[in-house]
């Protein structure tokens, strides 16, 4: 056991903050689903006194890798990190090829199958940015073949932030294709981000330079922007949106003339997306997105906007579960029309 992870797991005051925060344990109520208690199911292995079965599996799992539990913690203990690292030591032989890069590029390639209909997009609006580089997300690359974005970039061909292989244990998965991004990266002045999800990825990529991410709405931060109509705009702030990009975001959204920008009850709530966790914990996922699509109908917003794929999908069909007329659009999107 790595000795770090060891003494993360023991520094656990056992405070019970974590509780405040977790998504999972606001659905479920039962200590197992906080990093607390899988804390104590970990302690339990390194003691010995517990055999890793299917249970602590199931516990482990049931996270939406929001890292929510993180920023909140006295000890500053990295959960989905030790979650990662216990899940990577246990790992079955059939998990092992289920969270493979051959299943998972498979399943990236029947999405593109699917989502055939691609948008009509328009790209370049005024003149072209030298050397600036895209990082295309892995559910943009089956969504859309361009970034909308008012200038010309070119798309990086990066592969995917890793950060599915990461929260399932696939840590060698996760080393290859940081590697792989991190050395294309290296021909780059500026790398440009479109999800909230994959930028604060990479901006965790050991040894990643920071000065050359950017998040693309730091681009609209002192534009002038004009709706040609009045619209009302809430926004769902995504998991891995840090708060100072939320604040910036707001600060651009509140300056649209003709839109009215109303803030959502608890904008930091979880759409219960988490990647494929939706898949695997339903009853979870719909008791988190269907208070997401609450909140969004309280604001009685004409569109809510955000800056995740998944946070999209997500707010799509529970809005649309409650017959609810609100639009969900791409934030990058948005604000590529008003400019
Ligand atoms: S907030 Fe941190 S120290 Fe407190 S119980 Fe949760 S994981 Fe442990
Ligand atoms: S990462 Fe999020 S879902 Fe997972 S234990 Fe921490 S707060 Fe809960």
């Amino acid at each position: 056991m790595d000795k770090k992870i060891e003494k993360d797991v023991i520094n656990c005051s056992r405070c019970g903050l974590c509780m405040d925060v977790c998504p999972v344990y606001k659905a479920k109520r039962t200590e197992t689903s906080v990093s607390r208690g899988k804390f104590l199911q970990i302690l339990g292995l390194i003691r010995g006194d517990l055999k890793y079965d299917k249970k602590i599996a199931y516990n482990l799992d049931l996270c939406l890798s929001c890292n929510k539990c993180k920023h909140h913690c006295p000890s500053d203990i990295d959960a989905v990190k030790i979650f990662s690292y216990i899940k990577s030591l246990y790992m079955s032989p059939k998990d092992f090829f289920l969270n493979s890069a051959f299943v998972f590029e498979l399943k990236m390639f029947i999405l593109k199958v699917l989502s055939i209909v691609k948008r009509p997009i328009k790209v370049e609006k005024k003149g072209s940015i030298e050397n600036v580089l895209y990082f295309r997300g892995c559910i943009s690359k089956a969504k859309r073949n361009k970034m909308i974005f008012p200038l010309k970039i070119k798309d990086g061909n990066f592969k995917c932030c890793a950060l599915p292989f990461y929260i399932k244990g696939r840590l060698d998965l996760y080393e290859k294709y940081k590697n792989h991004n991190l050395k294309l990266m290296e021909k780059a002045d500026k790398v440009i981000f479109d999800c909230a999800t994959c930028y604060d990825t990479v901006m965790n990529y050991e040894g990643v330079d920071k000065n050359k991410l950017v998040y693309f709405s730091d681009f609209y931060k002192d534009k002038k922007l004009k709706s040609k109509t009045k619209y009302k705009v809430t926004f769902h702030k995504p998991c891995h949106l840090s708060e100072e990009k939320f604040i910036e975001i707001e600060n651009i959204l509140k300056n649209i003339e003709n839109i009215e920008y109303i803030k959502l009850q608890n904008p930091d709530d979880c759409c219960g997306f988490g990647g494929d966790f939706f898949s695997r914990h339903i009853k979870t996922a719909s008791f988190l997105s269907d208070n997401k699509a609450n909140q969004v109908i309280n604001t009685n917003a004409d569109i809510v906007l955000t800056t995740c794929p998944t946070c999209i999908w997500s707010l799509k069909y529970s809005l649309k579960k409650k017959a609810s007329k609100i639009k969900v659009v791409d934030l990058s999107e948005f604000l590529y029309f008003l400019i």
